[in-house]
């Protein structure tokens, strides 16, 4: 049996941005264990273009994908967070409480 070796291909030594750690990482700069939680996303979300596993799979063969997927590993994302718009708080030190009136002079 000659298996060819496809498990590290496109790996990276690098550091994981799903959870910080370092080691081998994929093109998408994820561990293999985020990559794995990013695919269980994606299949969640049916976002069929970006698995891999639901690569060249009908519909229905999709959906039971998913359904194991969901099965097994509950239906709560574990990557990917839920699409809510998520603004990026700017911390905004308004200064509070404290008026400093300003003369002019006058
Ligand atoms: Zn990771």
């Amino acid at each position: 049996m000659n298996k060819p070796n496809d498990e590290e291909w496109g790996m990276y030594d690098g550091q994981c941005v799903g959870c910080d750690v370092y080691g081998r990482v994929n093109d998408l700069g994820l561990c293999e264990e985020c990559a794995d939680k990013l695919e269980r996303d994606l299949i969640r979300k049916r976002d069929w273009d970006y698995s891999a596993s639901a690569f060249g799979l009908s519909a229905d063969d999709r959906e039971q994908l998913r359904r194991q997927i969901i099965a097994r590993h509950g239906e709560k994302m574990e990557l990917i967070a839920p699409s809510e718009n998520r603004h990026k708080k700017q911390h905004r030190r308004s200064s509070h409480g404290s008026p400093s009136p300003r003369h002019s002079g006058a």
